[in-house]
């Protein structure tokens, strides 16, 4: 079903007025997005809960990092924004003190402290994003657990952001298509929409690559380093590698219990 946006403002605005238990009022609205419409390819990759580890023993030099994050730029056109205040992230490198807060040992060895984390949408089975948003722009797709965005339906309140406790939202203060990155080549990727200003973006756990058979791009480029597979399965390789070595999540005290998962 596809209404007009002034249209949806409209609704948006009636379920705000109701105050959160009004969203029910457009759910019914939003159907794109969810697996079963997006993925009639039998060769999609499926699970019933898509989850992801980071091995850290694998980031030896930057490069190892930036391939993940550029992979990932290239194929979401995400521009790439100087400014802190407005920069757009979806997977990016964060210090540990800033990626584990809460957790700084006073004794920690300065690897652990130098070391940058690849850290990204914990794309968690409690989301605290979803349950604030008004018109439903963010949900969780009851197939597979990937918290999607739906930027159509974005009104650019920023609920989400200050409900996010990781920081994996980012907001468009400006028309982001000037800071696409074209050195790279076929830039604008064609195949994947470029956003507006005004509206809210973030990790998708590639859910449009899993339509089409392939693993998230930064899994791809990662040459390991990121495993990606169904964590409800037991002979999964990311079960099995939880099952076998120490792993943690960032901030697991919060209750949101993330699917992004950290080894050494
Ligand atoms: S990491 Fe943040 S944006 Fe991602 S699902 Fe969790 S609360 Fe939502
Ligand atoms: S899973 Fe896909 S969208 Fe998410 S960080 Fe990796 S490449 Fe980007």
């Amino acid at each position: 079903m596809s209404i007009d946006r002034r249209e949806f403002l409209k609704l948006a605005g009636i379920s705000t007025v109701l105050g959160f238990g009004g969203v029910s009022a457009v759910t019914g609205l939003r159907r794109t997005l969810e697996a079963s419409d997006v993925m009639p390819n039998p060769e999609a990759l499926v699970a019933k809960k898509w989850g992801m580890v980071v091995d850290m023993s694998k980031f030896k030099t930057e490069e190892d990092y930036q391939r993940c994050i550029d992979a990932c730029k290239h194929v979401h056109n995400v521009p790439s924004i100087d400014n802190p205040k407005k920069e757009i992230k979806w997977i990016w490198e964060e210090h540990y003190e800033n990626a584990f807060p809460g957790n700084e040992a006073p004794y920690l060895s300065e690897k652990i402290k130098e070391l940058p984390f690849l850290v990204l949408c914990n794309h968690c089975t409690n989301p605290p994003c979803v349950r604030v948003c008004p018109t439903k722009a963010t949900f969780k797709r009851e197939s597979d657990g990937i918290v999607m965005m739906d930027m159509h339906r974005c009104i650019g309140c920023r609920f989400c952001m200050a409900a996010c406790p990781y920081g994996a939202r980012s907001f468009n203060w400006e028309d982001p298509r000037p800071f696409i990155k074209k050195e790279q080549g076929n830039y604008p990727n064609p195949e994947f929409p470029t956003r507006t200003k005004g509206v809210v973006e973030k990790c998708t756990f590639c859910y449009e690559r899993l339509a089409k058979g392939l693993k998230p791009a930064c899994v791809e480029a990662s040459k390991g380093a990121l495993l990606f597979g169904d964590l409800e399965d037991p002979n999964s390789e990311v079960r099995q590698v939880l099952g076998s070595r120490y792993s943690f999540r960032r901030r697991p005290e919060l209750g949101t219990q993330p699917n992004v998962y950290y080894i050494f």
